[in-house]
């Protein structure tokens, strides 16, 4: 008996397994664990790195919520002086957005950490599920992804944060790598990597520190800290590709354990810097629309607005 379910490191009783190690540790070791490898991944690319305040974007799931507790612990504990807020965007998809908020309310009392909440409902006039109605419909997920990306940046920006940080996964990266080799986007892979640094005002500097950590280590963490899983997952994103390439990722890590790691150390130690000595850093002008940076005259979130308004005209 012993052995097999006792915690690698102290001996008391496992609670989790992780895969890529093969180790079995209990929560309290695992909760150092986790905290230890966000903590080095900090330091090994420098994220905080002159900081005074991050916003931290969370969904209501528990790769973000793991996040914002873990970070609200490393700052307390080694990076005081650093200021925390939460930043969430309720999307107004229905049976799920609701809960999606609540959780991140709930989190965010709990943990003391202040939080905004923007709504796109009453704050932008529309929802994401409006957006099935434009010539994007059919890729919702691409169009979610627009609208949270550029309102999180521009939250981050307006409330003074000299960083983003987001809680993309080991898992949400191998699956982005694994697209952009297979269209061949140098450019979007250019720009799969651990810190985003900018020097534009209203470009705010993003990080992941959880990049080195997996989907299933996430969820250990969120359930060890007692952060309530969210019961509802979103209903626009059945069959999206996406999904269907992290089941195909999951397929090939349970042949060659260890492939999600390997594939992101590859990518950051040896194509990433050979890759930003040849792809040129795209020039940012502003949008002539909204003010913010964007790679044409309008960005692609005022693109995206202008055919919804069109749309309903
Ligand atoms: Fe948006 Fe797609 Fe995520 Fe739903 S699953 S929240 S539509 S990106
Ligand atoms: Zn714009």
């Amino acid at each position: 008996m012993a052995g097999m379910t006792s915690c690698r490191l102290c001996g008391g009783q496992a609670a989790y397994l992780i895969e890529h190690a093969r180790m079995m540790l209990c929560r309290d070791c695992f909760i150092k664990y986790y905290e230890k490898k966000v903590y080095n991944t900090i330091m090994k690319h420098g994220m905080l790195r002159g900081a005074g305040r991050i916003a931290v974007a969370v969904s209501g799931g528990k790769d973000s919520m793991a996040l914002l507790a873990a970070m609200n612990r490393l700052v307390s504990e080694k990076f005081s002086g650093i200021k925390l807020i939460a930043i969430h965007i309720n999307l107004g998809i229905e049976g799920y957005s609701e809960r999606c908020q609540e959780i991140v309310e709930n989190v965010c009392e709990d943990l003391g950490v202040e939080h905004v909440i923007h709504d796109l409902s009453s704050r932008e006039g529309y929802k994401i599920p409006d957006l099935r109605s434009t010539p994007l419909g059919g890729r919702i997920c691409g169009a979610c992804g627009t609208v949270k990306r550029y309102l999180m940046n521009k939250l981050a920006y307006e409330i003074g944060a000299d960083r983003l940080a987001t809680g993309h996964n080991l898992d949400d990266v191998v699956e982005l790598l694994f697209e952009f080799y297979l269209r061949g986007s140098v450019e979007d892979l250019v720009r799969v990597r651990p810190v985003s640094w900018s020097d534009n005002p209203k470009m705010v500097t993003k990080i992941k520190p959880l990049i080195e950590l997996t989907e299933r280590e996430n969820m250990y963490y969120a359930m060890a800290q007692g952060i309530p899983l969210l019961d509802a997952s979103c209903p626009l994103a059945e069959g999206s590709r996406m999904l269907r390439r992290k089941r195909l990722i999951r397929l090939i890590e349970r042949e060659i354990p260890g492939f999600k790691h390997m594939l992101y150390k590859s990518h950051v130690k040896r194509i990433l810097p050979r890759l930003e000595k040849t792809v040129p850093e795209p020039s940012l002008m502003e949008c002539e629309k909204c003010g913010m940076p964007s790679l044409s005259n309008m960005c692609s979130y005022c693109k995206l607005v202008s055919r919804l308004a069109a749309r309903s005209a």
